[in-house]
């Protein structure tokens, strides 16, 4: 879609179409990395088969997810920049409730990039009159394990952090934050990504909706339990098929 267009209310897809227009938007801002469309396409073909809905397994995560940042010591929302494009205000909202920071970590590093993400969070802090601190700008630690830009990450930030929510992360930074001991929250409309299901609660929804959605739990301050990764993933998975299933 060209970034020009305006997205008609009445659409029945308007909420995608708007997402994408975001997308879009950031892409011509030099926020993303030339894959981020493709990245976003898959998610997309994921949401089209949940419905683009919250189901009800992914609410539960979501709930879990609330509870694990509550308790955390020390937690970091990790963000890249589809994360930032489609929800920077929403992650300054939470990180804002849990009095943590973001620390922006991005595959495809440049100083561009890096310094369109931070200058989009800088605005957004300023018009929510929001004091997050946003780290990730100059690393100074590295995630063991992981070569080249993805492992940089800064000591007081990452490193240290007990909890990281890592939304649309891939699949071999996850398993180096679990191989650090840490709690990952995983967001990644994919259920069988290796993220979904190489992390400690993975939540299979729309990124935007899980945002809002954790704004919603956090200051209830729910409690955790013993979440089961395997079996939320299952369930949205049992979901994609019985909507299939039943389509015609
Ligand atoms: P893995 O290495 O974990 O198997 P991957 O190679 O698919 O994952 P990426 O290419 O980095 O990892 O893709 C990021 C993931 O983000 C994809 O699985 C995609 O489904 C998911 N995704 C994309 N857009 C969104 C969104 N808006 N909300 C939630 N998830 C999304």
């Amino acid at each position: 879609m060209n970034e020009e267009e305006v997205v008609d209310p009445e659409h029945p897809r308007y909420q995608s179409l708007m997402i994408r227009k975001k997308i879009a938007e950031a892409g011509v801002k030099g926020m993303l990395a030339d894959s981020a469309m493709i990245a976003h396409g898959r998610g997309e073909a994921f949401d089209y088969l949940l419905g683009e809905q919250t189901i009800p397994s992914a609410l539960d995560a979501t709930r879990e997810a609330a509870a694990r940042l509550v308790k955390s010591n020390k937690p970091v929302l990790s963000l890249n920049g589809n994360a930032i494009a489609l929800a920077g205000q929403e992650f300054l909202t939470i990180a804002s409730q849990l009095g943590c920071p973001i620390e922006i970590n991005i595959f495809y590093r440049t100083p561009q990039r890096m310094g369109a993400l931070i200058g989009h969070l800088k605005m957004l802090n300023q018009k929510l009159d929001l004091d997050v601190e946003i780290m990730g700008g100059i690393p100074d630690a590295r995630i063991p394990g992981l070569e080249g830009p993805r492992g940089a990450c800064q000591q007081d930030g990452i490193f240290e952090a007990d909890t990281v929510l890592v939304p649309l992360e891939d699949g071999d930074r996850c398993e180096a934050l679990m191989a650090m001991g840490k709690t990952v929250l995983v967001i990644d409309l994919n259920p069988i990504s290796r993220s979904s299901r190489g992390c400690t609660v993975g939540i299979v929804d729309e990124v935007t909706r899980v945002a809002k959605n954790l704004i919603q739990f956090i200051p209830q301050k729910p409690a955790a339990t013993d979440w089961n990764n395997d079996r939320g993933l299952q369930s949205a998975l049992d979901h994609i098929v019985e909507t299939m299933s039943n389509r015609f």
